[in-house]
């Protein structure tokens, strides 16, 4: 009977892999990014502790329209990789029953915890919050190591992968920036999706109501016209790239 602990779930998921997801949002992260627009996933025992068992009842409920769509699970969070226990029989359980797994982490995993996860997983969604380490540093409390550790070893061991990029302006939002990215992602021949993601102040109202400073509250989401010009770097080094 094995527990963990979870923010919510959305059982209609289009937003976390490909067709129709069961998406589950795992408590507790070890990151703080200041863009993060789930503050309230941070500690682990502030949401609801459920049963492995109990979860799968619920996502075999949704089976029939996750298969029309050729949809799946996706397990997110806060960082699900966590609660190892918890997501490597829930990936399982999943797997056994024919049902598509996807993990989105900050890939900020230690390798043997990760490669131990691996092959229970059919797609990961590795989200990079920055390449320079100190930029990194400075945008999410810690260094990118063993982030780019994990973006390796999924190429080493030929896992598919999409790479989820915020685009925050000031701070990851120069054409430089883009190029030397879309340079080190072009690289990876598992990579089979980049989604530039257009940074948004959705979840600022959580931050308010847990009591904690907005750093970023000046910021203003990146132009469309950019957002653009970015995606056709991408798209120019042959990378299949989507803005979302
Ligand atoms: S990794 Fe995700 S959940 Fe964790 S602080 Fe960053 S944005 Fe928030």
């Amino acid at each position: 009977m094995t527990k963990g602990w979870i923010h919510s779930v959305e059982s209609l998921g289009t937003q976390d892999g490909p067709g129709i997801r069961y998406v589950i949002f795992t408590q507790g992260c070890p990151l703080r990014c200041k863009y993060c627009h789930n503050p309230d996933t941070w500690c682990m025992t502030d949401g609801q502790e459920i049963e492995v068992e109990d979860l799968m009842d619920k996502i075999l409920r949704c089976k029939s329209y996750i298969d029309k769509s050729n949809g799946g699970v996706t397990i997110s969070g806060g960082e699900p990789t966590l609660q190892v226990e918890f997501l490597s029989e829930l990936l399982r359980k999943c797997q056994e029953e024919g049902i598509h797994t996807a993990v989105d982490t900050s890939g900020y995993v230690d390798q043997d915890k990760f490669l131990d996860l691996m092959p229970n997983i059919d797609l990961v969604l590795l989200d990079i919050k920055h390449i320079n380490d100190v930029e990194h540093q400075e945008l999410t409390g810690v260094s990118n190591e063993k982030i780019l550790n994990t973006l390796k070893l999924l190429e080493d061991n030929q896992k598919n992968f999409w790479v989820r990029h915020v685009v925050v302006p000031g701070i990851n939002d120069s054409i430089k920036y883009i190029e030397e990215l879309s340079d080190l992602l072009e690289e990876f021949n598992y990579l089979e999706k980049v989604e530039l993601i257009a940074y948004h102040e959705l979840g600022v109202h959580k931050w308010e109501t847990i009591g904690l400073d907005y750093e970023l509250a000046d910021v203003e989401p990146p132009k469309e016209e950019n957002m653009k010009k970015f995606r056709d770097i991408f798209l120019k080094k042959g990378i299949n790239t989507v803005i979302k």
